[in-house]
């Protein structure tokens, strides 16, 4: 006898024998009654779930939340509130590539954090920038698109990603971050967390205040160069993982600082930027950033399917004393999260444990995949609809938030009429100094290699309208890494492939000069 525990089957069953299969004979075929072997082969084939359309690259784990301040005056949310610690879990992403790409690609990464606060789960689901590519949620499936592979090459096309944020000045702020040191961080650890969008708070009073969310990064702002991560990735795919998995198990756990800025609610009115534009910041000097704590994590997945994978992020999961804005991306992302997860992990995905509240759930769901647990536990099975006269679970009418003060008609408003230049130029002139300033011309100018030039120029005219050097700058660049990759730097190929990928070819030119 040893004390390993006992191999069984699924339905608990102890299995005598997973070394032999069941044959008819010693040297004659297989029996199906070998039901083990059978479930053995299914299982392996349904190993993996739908990937994510994006983020499908992950890294993560579970940590706390710590308030160290008083922020009452703004909020209710229990958790927020001075001296709560909060259990949680993060999870850090790339956007673009597959499950199986390279960690240190340059991309921009998600931040996504999910707090099990007393009253149900509050998730953060963020990037480390803290604005994004487009405003308007039509442009969210389009913009994706381009970051994916061509359907016909079946490649990454820098002529998609070129092309649309050629056509989308409101990209540029966005693009100049993801092109700075900052889209290339060296791990986790090392980038800034932004809810990106605006949210909003209220307080006992009743008063609501809009809000932004900042984590910075106390482990300092670590990147690596183009050709740094390029050797980084010749070694290995998983430097990701491999740095925050490994800092958790030698217990340097990383830390972030909490911030917020809030922003009365009728200053809304008074900006001249939309405070509800997803490509725009809220200048520091108008809303300087308030401490809040810390979240620290500190511990890994033991199993990162169940826990990483698993893990399902949605901007619709709010607590009492948070809510959202009119953030026409957000309003679509309340949507679109969850839907992605009930397509992902099932319908009742948040009874999976790693998406599951630490507090009671009740509610008058009812059947679909994933509902192991059953909606409501009142003990009373007649009480599965509402209302009931069997104890069935009622409404919180306290947890009802203030209204939502909206003025206006109902319309398509023109979301292209704001100046999308002045905070790129504010980043570029003011923030960046001169060093940051020539990396983001080289990055920028080698990635313009091989796209056609019709869409360069084009593109060139928007960083122009930033700032006439951001401009010269990347030309110059694009011009001395066009030469280098062997093209003439008119955009056309001199010989061969480019190094891109096969649709820059010629062929594709006619059309895009015919569309303009
Ligand atoms: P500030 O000078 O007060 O803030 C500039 C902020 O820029 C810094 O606090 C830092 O944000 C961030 N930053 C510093 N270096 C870089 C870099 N290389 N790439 C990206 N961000 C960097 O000025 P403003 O608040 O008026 O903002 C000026 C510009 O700074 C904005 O237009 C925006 O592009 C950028 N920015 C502003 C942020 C904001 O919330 N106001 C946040 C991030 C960037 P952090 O402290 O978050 O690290």
């Amino acid at each position: 006898m040893n004390d390993k525990p006992k191999l069984t089957t699924t339905a608990g069953s102890p299995w005598p024998n997973n070394q032999d299969s069941l044959s008819a004979g010693e040297r004659g075929p297989l029996l199906i009654q070998d039901y083990q072997l059978i479930e053995k082969l299914a299982h392996q084939n349904r190993e993996r779930i739908p990937e994510r359309t994006v983020h499908a690259k992950g890294w993560g784990a579970h940590g706390k939340l710590v308030i160290t301040e008083d922020i009452s005056q703004y909020t209710l949310a229990k958790c927020l509130q001075k001296g709560a610690e909060t259990p949680m879990i993060a999870r850090f992403s790339t956007v673009a590539g597959e499950a199986g790409a390279a960690d240190h690609e340059r991309d921009v990464r998600g931040f996504s954090l999910k707090f099990y606060t007393e009253d149900g789960n509050w998730d953060m689901v963020g990037n480390n920038t803290p604005v994004f590519f487009v405003r308007d949620p039509y442009k969210f499936p389009d913009f994706i698109h381009t970051q994916k592979r061509h359907p016909k090459t079946n490649m990454r096309s820098p002529t998609a990603m070129w092309d649309f944020w050629s056509l989308s000045p409101e990209a540029m702020h966005q693009v100049t971050i993801l092109m700075s040191d900052r889209g290339l961080p060296q791990s986790p650890m090392h980038m800034n967390g932004y809810g990106s969008h605006t949210f909003s708070f209220w307080n006992e009073k009743g008063e609501r205040y809009w809000v932004k969310f900042h984590f910075k990064t106390q482990q300092g702002h670590d990147f690596f160069t183009n050709e740094e991560a390029e050797k980084v990735v010749g070694k290995t795919r998983e430097g990701y993982q491999e740095r925050l998995f490994n800092a958790i198990e030698d217990g340097k756990y990383p830390r972030w600082k909490f911030q917020i800025q809030i922003m009365p609610e009728t200053d809304a009115e008074k900006t001249d930027y939309n405070p509800f534009d997803l490509t725009k910041v809220w200048p520091h000097d108008e809303y300087p950033p308030i401490d809040v704590g810390y979240f620290e994590l500190n511990r890994n997945a033991e199993n990162y399917f169940a826990e990483i994978e698993n893990a399902a992020f949605s901007p619709s999961n709010i607590v009492p004393g948070i809510s959202w804005s009119p953030d026409k991306m957000l309003q679509a992302r309340i949507f679109s999260y969850a839907d992605a997860h009930r397509h992902r992990l099932g319908t009742h995905y948040e009874q999976i444990p790693v998406n599951r509240p630490k507090c009671p759930v009740h509610h008058y769901h009812k059947d679909g995949e994933m509902n192991v647990y059953g909606g409501i536990a009142t003990g009373n099975p007649n009480a599965y609809y509402e209302p009931n006269s069997f104890n069935g679970p009622v409404e919180v009418r306290e947890a009802q938030e203030p209204p939502l003060r909206i003025s206006g008609d109902a319309a398509r408003y023109d979301h292209r009429k704001y100046d999308d230049y002045k905070q790129p130029r504010a980043l570029y002139a003011d923030v960046m100094d001169d060093a940051e300033r020539d990396r983001l011309h080289q990055n920028m100018g080698g990635a313009l290699v091989g796209v056609p030039t019709v869409i360069v120029e084009r593109w060139f005219e928007h960083l122009r309208q930033v700032h006439p050097d951001y401009e010269a700058g990347v030309r110059k660049e694009w011009e001395a890494a066009s030469r280098d990759a062997g093209y003439d730097p008119n955009g056309l190929p001199i010989t061969g492939d480019t190094p891109h990928e096969a649709n820059d070819q010629s062929p594709q030119q006619p059309t895009i000069e015919a569309a303009e």
